[in-house]
Order: C-alpha cells, then sequence, then structure tokens
C-alpha cells in the first residue's frame, strides 16, 4: 500500500523491513485522565491501518506504551492523596474500557515507563559515557549537535525553536532532558547517575527498540508528536544505535472542537465515554473515519447524528448482501465498487473515500432492482473487518 510519509513528505510504497511483518510503534497515552476523542482517532485510524494489512496478509507487530511517569500524573495523585503509580493503574483500566467499546484491537505488546526505568537510565548512562549527553544544573541533557540531520521530520526546524537558551544551562535550543532530578513528592529511582526519573523522548525509544529492534517499519502518533517528541526520539535512537531507526513516520491530524484542537490542555476534552451515552462505537468510529487521517477534522453532534445515517444505510445494504454470503462469484457491477473501495485504502487509508464507496454501494441495493449485486458481501464484510465498524 502507499503511505504518506512524513520524514519524505511524501506518499510512498510501504516496504517492510522484513517481507509479510509490519512492526509498528505507536505512542500511547499519559495515564493521567479518560480519553478523549482526540485520542479516539489516532489509535481508531491506527488499528484501521493494521486491520488493512492484516486483511493483506501480513503479521503486524503492535507496540504501544502508556506513559505512566509524568508531572500531570503526580498532580493528580497529589490531588487525590494517592499514590501515582494508583492514578496510572485506574486510567490504563479506564482506557481499556473505551477502546473495546470502539473496536480497537489489542497490541501485541504494552508497555509502561516504570516498568522500563532500569533500561532507561542504562541508555541515559552509555549517551553520557559515549559523549551525546552532558550533565547540567539539575539534569541530564542530550547534545543534538553531536549527531547528524536533526530535523529530519520538520524541515524548518530554526523555526521551531520557541524556548530561550537557559543561559548556563542547555548548550543548544534543541537539546533536551533525558533525565532528571526529581522534585517533591515525584516518583524517583536510584541508578548509578543518582535519583531521578527519566525524560519523555527517550522512554519511547527505549520502549520501542526493546521489542521491535533498532531498526523498525512504522512509527505512528498524533501530528502534535512531529516535534519535539518523534524528532528528538530519531536522534536518541541514531546516538544510541547507529541506524535510521524508522522507515516510515505516519502521523493523523487534529479532532477540532470550535475551530481549535480538541486535547485536555487546550479547553474541554470531549470525552469517549461521554459521546458513547448517547452514539454507539460504530457511529463514533463511523464519524472519525469519514475524514482522511491526515486532514483535521471538526467534532460536532451534526457530525454525529450525519455518521449514525451513514451507518443505518450501511446496515441495510449489508443486510441485503449477507442473504447470499459466501458466494465466490462476484458481478462485474460489484467489482467495481470492490475495486474503488480497497483502491481508496491502499492509497494512504483513505478511509472517508472507502466509507462513501461502501455507503453508495448500500444505497444503490435499497434502491435499485435491476442490478446484480453479487458477491457484494465481501465489501461490507471489509466495513466491519477492516474498518472495525459493526454492521
Ligand atoms: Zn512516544
Amino acid at each position: 500500500m502507499q503511505v504518506f510519509n512524513t520524514k519524505s513528505g511524501n506518499k510512498e510504497e510501504l516496504i517492510t523491513i522484513e517481507p509479510g511483518t509490519v512492526k509498528a510503534y505507536i505512542c500511547g497515552p499519559t495515564v493521567y485522565d479518560y480519553c478523549h476523542v482526540g485520542h479516539a482517532r489516532t489509535y481508531i485510524n491506527f488499528d484501521v491501518f493494521r486491520r488493512y494489512l492484516e486483511a493483506l496478509g501480513y503479521s503486524f507487530v503492535h507496540v504501544q506504551n502508556f506513559t505512566d511517569i509524568d508531572d500531570k500524573i503526580t498532580q493528580r495523585a497529589s490531588a487525590q492523596g494517592e499514590l501515582p503509580r494508583k492514578v496510572a493503574d485506574f486510567f490504563i483500566g479506564e482506557y481499556f474500557k473505551d477502546m473495546d467499546k470502539l473496536n480497537v484491537k489489542r497490541a501485541t505488546v504494552y508497555t509502561r515507563v516504570s516498568e522500563f526505568v532500569p533500561k532507561i537510565a542504562e541508555a541515559t548512562a552509555r549517551l553520557l559515557e559515549e559523549g551525546f549527553a552532558y550533565r547540567s544544573g539539575r539534569a541530564i541533557y542530550f547534545d543534538v549537535q553531536k549527531v547528524g540531520g536533526f530535523g529530519e521530520l520538520v524541515s524548518e526546524i530554526e523555526d521551531m525553536v520557541t524556548d530561550k537558551i537557559e543561559t548556563g544551562i542547555k548548550k543548544g535550543p534543541f537539546d533536551f532532558t533525558l533525565w532528571m532530578e526529581g522534585k517533591n513528592g515525584e516518583e524517583t529511582w536510584d541508578t548509578p547517575m543518582g535519583r531521578g526519573r527519566p525524560g519523555w523522548h527517550i522512554q519511547c525509544v527505549v520502549m520501542s527498540t526493546d521489542s521491535l529492534g533498532p531498526e523498525f517499519d512504522v512509527h505512528w502518533g498524533g501530528i502534535d508528536l512531529i516535534y519535539p517528541h518523534h524528532e528528538c526520539e530519531a536522534a536518541i535512537s541514531k546516538a544510541l544505535f547507529g541506524k535510521p531507526f524508522v522507515r516510515y513516520w505516519i502521523h493523523n491530524n487534529f479532532v477540532l472542537m470550535n475551530g481549535d484542537k480538541m486535547s485536555k490542555s487546550s479547553g474541554q476534552p470531549v470525552y469517549i465515554r461521554n459521546v458513547l451515552k448517547r452514539f454507539s462505537g460504530s457511529v463514533l468510529r463511523t464519524f472519525l473515519l469519514s475524514r482522511h487521517y491526515r486532514e483535521k477534522i471538526e467534532y460536532s453532534d451534526d457530525g454525529l447524528e450525519s455518521a449514525e445515517k451513514s451507518l443505518q444505510m450501511l446496515k441495510s445494504g449489508a443486510k441485503i448482501a449477507m442473504r447470499n454470503r459466501g458466494t465466490r462469484q462476484m458481478s462485474a457491477y460489484v467489482k467495481d465498487y470492490a475495486d474503488m473501495f480497497f483502491g481508496s485504502l491502499d492509497d494512504d487509508l483513505s478511509t472517508g473515500e472507502a466509507l462513501a464507496i461502501a455507503e453508495r454501494l448500500a444505497w444503490e441495493m435499497t434502491k435499485e432492482r435491476n442490478k446484480d449485486f453479487t458477491g457484494a458481501w465481501r465489501i461490507f464484510e471489509a466495513v466491519e473487518g477492516i474498518l472495525g465498524i459493526r454492521l
């Protein structure tokens, strides 16, 4: 299939390192709150990507982390008078409840930062020893100057300098924290470098490569993770392994709410569980997949209601099509639809197009009596199996 690679800025044919296997990592949630519709979009699109490749016959290794060490978790824990670990455990449980309702397949491997601290500390110590990192103030920083090619995901990297160089602390504006001494109330770990906790970017490098090896096929995340998170991950990985790290960087766009990015930090997120009080998981899936993953999508009640109508139409079509489920034949008329449907998915996962094609076929099936719809069941089966929309 063709995928848009953030690294090249182009659509490219997906060619995996190991034929027949896709090794992929997706940045998981920071578990200090319930997941909102923006999270749902990321995990649903990745889920369709996985289901499509599995349908093509690939075996798909899906590794996903939980960021369970973070300031926001510590804050929530101290506000609730609980241990950070307890807060993280609770929201990991809630994450699974939400994703199960959205029919998102479980990852092959889930990792938790808290279980990787010794390995992260070991990698940090090695970077320090090999001169890729330096100690300054209360932290250890990655020295971006020491690896070539910083800015492989962001073309105008100079424009990304938003924070001023903390005089006497960081050597360069792009240097970032690998390790820090803990503040009061934070969880810290004893290591040969002293008591402290890991920075964000190195966590994902250590967790992804631990399961997938130093080079793997796909790294997925929301578009807001391109810089600094993924750019810094790439730099760390190059320093640690001297290899290119990831072949295809894939990023999905935001869910907007009244024109602004939906996130916990930028206003009122709409939690998945609140949407599911009024609409089914399949309606939310249909809504989120109605737009291409690289485009923005505006969240609204109207959008969900129209997705509900689309879903009704798909169900009507499926009901008729399933009467001759299992038929091997496919009429020429249906084959045109099948080519368009699968062709859309093959073209950088154009789920919006694929859905529109399936809906159009469903509509025809409910209206037209004289056409030959033999074999249409296969398209509706793919709506269920690949798009993950229960009909
Ligand atoms: Zn990450």
